[in-house]
């Protein structure tokens, strides 16, 4: 009797929710393999976008893995996992996001079965490690550089890692076009880290054609006071002032307190006050500048100064254009107008305001220390212009890892199906149950060229037997670039038909991959904490609840 009398054990909090075991890890891998098959879609050069529209009414048309990832909203506690990786292989080589994705999910989706067979997690975690530190081995054996070419060879050569790149996009189809101007960009910023050196502007209209690059910085143009129209819009070497000062009155406008006893006074506060003003632009006029930016306001007043004395102003210049104006026109920005000494001011070869599109905009070309660029994006809607401003951001960081590690790879599922094959007979040397993970390991890197061909609409089983025979036929390299002919439907050569990426594009991504399914299977128990799902709101609430449902549903629970 007493020992019916035991007082239950309460470890964890009323309402806390908590499955675990084999059921949970399957339900997590479900969950991967759902946020799989979303972007599977999208890969390659015939891949297919996404349109994404939220709650608030904006809607985005991307085909970048790493956007749509971030667009999706996703819930479910473990795909999350997904979403990172995505984003992390975004910033760290900024191409490859489907990839990333894919290959992590078909990795757990092979491992599904031995899961089910009741294989333990980390006899997987284990030889799927030792097969990713050997495919990296291998990518990087296979890798060819591009270093020790002339110029103008490497710049044809980064065009077409850009190509491929852009193959996938919106913009796929005047790729050679924005390649070559991607590859001048950023030959222009050099070694410079700092991305944003480049600029892209988006100006709606026109043609995907009437888009161009200037050797230096471009904005629109600020909006300017009466007086602005009789300033002159083009000068051929002009010496330009950057400020971080207003030049405006004030003071009278803004209430400040004046304690007069004399109303007769009230005069000389006045001059007092334009006095002020008029000598800092005095200083600017001397200072021999023919172009004056400033980040904040240049009033009436100072515009028809500066009209009739013909120098060009232009006030409210934001912060990053003027930045890069001081970096490319070489002057720094000024706080005060005294003592403005020749070395602060800059130059360059044409400032020039012109008319793109609808728009008016002010370009400065020529600059003399030339370490920036700016893209002006043109075509049709805003959704289309913003998906090419990502891709071009895609093709830049390409280009700029080609620069800086300059091996490439072929791409088109050749490289994946190389070591894909390398992996297979790897795995024949070693006894025991880590040879059939290792071989689904393999198996699952095949899922690149399968997909790309599953969405150029060829018969993907077709192609990946001729690529296996192609690629186990070799002797000596032959055939070991053979990847898919997105243009046929059979098998090309990617080496020789330039589809090339570079090599940390898929380091990278199949060391992500590989982490994110080994960090998925290595977890058997979710807690879900009641205390913080009430303080998420309501919203949040319902959607973790829905979307944690396969888990609660097939794991245990205990209260
Ligand atoms: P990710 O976000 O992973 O970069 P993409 O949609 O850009 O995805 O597709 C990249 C894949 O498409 C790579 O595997 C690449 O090799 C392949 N690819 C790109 N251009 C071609 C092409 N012209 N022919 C065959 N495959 C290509
Ligand atoms: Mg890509």
């Amino acid at each position: 009797m007493a020992s019916m009398m035991q007082p239950q054990i309460i470890l964890l909090k009323e309402g806390t929710d908590t499955s675990q075991g084999k059921a949970q890890l399957l339900s997590n891998i479900n969950a991967v393999t759902a946020v799989g098959d979303v972007v599977r879609t999208t890969l390659g050069p015939r891949g297919m976008d996404k349109l994404i529209h939220d709650d608030k009414g904006s809607v985005t048309i991307s085909n970048d893995g790493a956007t749509i990832m971030k667009l999706l909203d996703i819930v479910h506690p473990a795909a999350k996992i997904l979403v990172d990786i995505a984003k992390s292989q975004d910033s760290e080589v900024g191409d490859g996001t489907t990839t990333v994705v894919l290959l992590a999910a078909e990795f757990l989706k092979e491992a599904k079965p031995f899961v089910e067979d009741g294989v333990h997690s980390q006899n997987l975690i284990r030889s799927y490690r030792t097969a990713s530190t050997l495919a990296i081995e291998k990518v990087k054996e296979l890798a060819v550089s591009i270093e020790g070419k002339s110029v103008e060879e490497k710049k044809g050569l980064l065009a077409k890692c850009a190509a491929t790149t852009l193959s996938s996009k919106l913009i796929g189809g005047e790729k050679e076009f924005f390649a070559t101007m991607v590859v001048d960009a950023v030959m222009a910023i050099g070694d410079d880290d700092r991305l944003n050196l480049i600029g892209i502007k988006k100006v709606p209209g026109g043609n995907m054609r009437d888009s161009f690059l200037v050797d230096g910085v471009a904005f629109k143009k600020t909006f300017s006071y009466a007086g602005f129209e009789q300033q002159p819009k083009k000068f051929l070497n002009p010496k330009i002032l950057l400020l971080n000062i207003e030049l405006e009155l004030k003071s009278e406008k803004e209430n400040a307190e004046i304690r007069l006893s004399d109303p007769s006074q009230y005069q000389s506060i006045v001059d007092a006050e334009w006095n002020i003003i008029y000598d800092k632009l005095d200083k600017c006029v001397e200072s021999g500048a023919k172009v004056v930016l400033s980040r904040l306001a240049i009033g009436d007043l100072a515009t028809q100064y500066f009209a009739d004395r013909d120098i060009f102003c232009a006030g409210r210049v934001a912060e990053e254009d003027l930045n890069r104006v001081a970096a490319a026109a070489g002057g720094t920005v000024q706080t005060s107008v005294n003592n403005i000494i020749p070395e602060v001011l800059g130059t360059c070869e044409i400032f020039e305001e012109k008319q793109v599109g609808g728009e008016r905009f002010n370009i400065f070309s020529g600059c003399p220390s030339g370490r920036t660029a700016t893209i002006v994006l043109r075509g049709g809607a805003d959704q289309f212009i913003e998906e090419a401003e990502r891709s071009l951001h895609d093709a830049i960081m390409i280009v700029r890892r080609a620069v800086k590690n300059s091996t490439v790879v072929p791409g088109g599922g050749a490289i994946d199906m190389e070591v894909s094959k390398y992996l297979r007979q790897h795995s024949r040397t070693i006894a025991g149950k880590s040879q059939l993970f290792i071989n689904s390991y393999a198996k699952a890197l095949e899922v690149i060229p399968r997909q790309l061909c599953d969405n150029a609409g060829f018969d993907a089983t077709d192609v990946l037997n001729k690529l296996r025979q192609k690629h186990a036929m070799q002797s000596a390299g032959e055939g070991a670039s053979y990847g898919v002919d997105i243009n046929t439907g059979g098998i090309a050569d990617s080496y020789a038909n330039f589809v090339w990426e570079p090599a940390v594009v898929k380091i990278n991504a199949i060391n992500a991959a590989t982490e994110a399914a080994c960090l998925i299977l290595s977890v058997d128990e979710t807690v879900k904490n009641p205390k913080s799902e009430s303080a998420q709101g309501d919203a949040a609430t319902g959607a973790m609840g829905r979307g944690r449902g396969g888990g609660r549903g097939r794991g245990m629970r205990r209260r």
